[in-house]
């Protein structure tokens, strides 16, 4: 037995074919590390046999625990859950997907040992569709003007975080959970270490088109109100703008009679006005709707099942 103990958190969601070969890739790794280990998996509501391998894997070792929601609430809160159940003095959030290589975590250790509150790992984008990786970095770059924290292409979840990078964590209780905005909102002393893209095996990915967009939009609204201040700013130009407008036109009328029909400019300030009205009452929609959300108070999670003591009857609010 070792006396130190570090965890590694494994969010789950329809990974079958992984779960073994991921615990095997693990346990490969950890055998010669000066830490015992504990996995724990997040079973986020899959409907394939997810949770039989991982029950499975439960009977032959005491290294695996497993937390099975009741229905899938995302990512985002199958790691809140995993780092509300940990104990580990250091924990490790990685993919069930084989994508986040284990001979990382020796690396993430020596990071750990030289102080570092957050042991990031940063992926290149090879073997990325190129759309995907050109949209991405457009992301970045305009989310990076826009937001309040700090945000990186190519850095995800798969990181180490020490237990006051944790603890730090678990004060965060917002309901609509953007991780990378939280895991940057924190700051601590990081350390990236970089790594190569690796594609996945078996199974699919669980992005499409409009989750990524959504993911997106998350990302803008949850770390700053500065979209509503950009539809205050341009609602009072073109406001003046069109006061101006009036004003100069009124003028010309009164000096020259009525000379233009003004279809063509009342058109275009219709469209104009409504235009921007939309777009602000839909920025200004999102906002609210995220009142609305955090307003209920509603746990986090379900725990449908778990082998984790005293974990059975948790609802993960905090
Ligand atoms: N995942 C999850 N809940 C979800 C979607 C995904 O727990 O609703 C898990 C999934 O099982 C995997 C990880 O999150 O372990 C990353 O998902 P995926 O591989 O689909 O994302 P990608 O690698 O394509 O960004
Ligand atoms: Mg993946």
């Amino acid at each position: 037995m070792k006396s130190r103990l570090i965890s590694i958190i494994i969010p789950s969601f329809n990974e079958e074919n992984n779960i073994e070969l991921m615990y095997k890739a693990l346990d490969r790794e950890c055998t010669d590390i000066d830490y015992d280990y504990e996995v724990i998996f997040i079973n986020d509501g899959s409907t394939d046999d997810t949770l039989f391998h991982i029950k499975k894997l439960v009977l032959n070792t005491s290294k695996v625990k497993y937390i099975s929601f009741s229905r899938n609430f995302g990512k985002e809160v199958a790691i809140l859950a995993g780092l509300q159940h940990v104990k580990g003095e250091a924990v490790i959030v990685m993919d069930a997907d084989l994508q986040h290589p284990c001979n990382l975590i020796k690396e993430f250790l020596k990071g750990y040992e030289e102080g570092y509150h957050q042991v990031i790992a940063k992926r290149n984008r090879k073997g990325d569709r190129p759309l995907r990786s050109i949209l991405s970095s457009l992301y970045y770059r305009l989310i990076n003007r826009i937001v309040d924290v700090d945000l990186k292409d190519g850095v995800g979840d798969f990181r180490l975080l020490s237990r006051q990078a944790v603890d730090a964590l678990l004060m965060l209780n917002e309901g609509n959970r953007f991780s990378k905005g939280l895991f940057s909102w924190i700051g601590l002393d990081q350390k990236i270490i970089h790594y190569d893209n690796v594609l996945r095996q078996n199974g699919k990915t669980k992005w499409s088109l409009s989750k990524l967009l959504n993911y997106g939009i998350d990302g803008i609204i949850s770390f700053n109100n500065r979209p509503l201040r950009v539809c205050f700013y341009t609602g009072s130009l073109i406001l003046l703008l069109s006061l101006v407008y009036i004003f100069v036109h009124l003028i010309l009328i009164m000096n020259n009679g009525i000379t233009e029909h003004g279809y063509f400019t009342t058109i275009s300030a219709v469209l104009l006005l409504g235009g921007v009205q939309l777009l602000s009452l839909g920025v200004i929609g999102e906002y609210i709707g995220r009142i609305y959300y955090e307003t209920k108070k509603r746990p986090h999670y379900l725990i449908q099942e778990t082998n984790i003591k005293n974990g059975e009857s948790y609802a993960g609010n905090q």
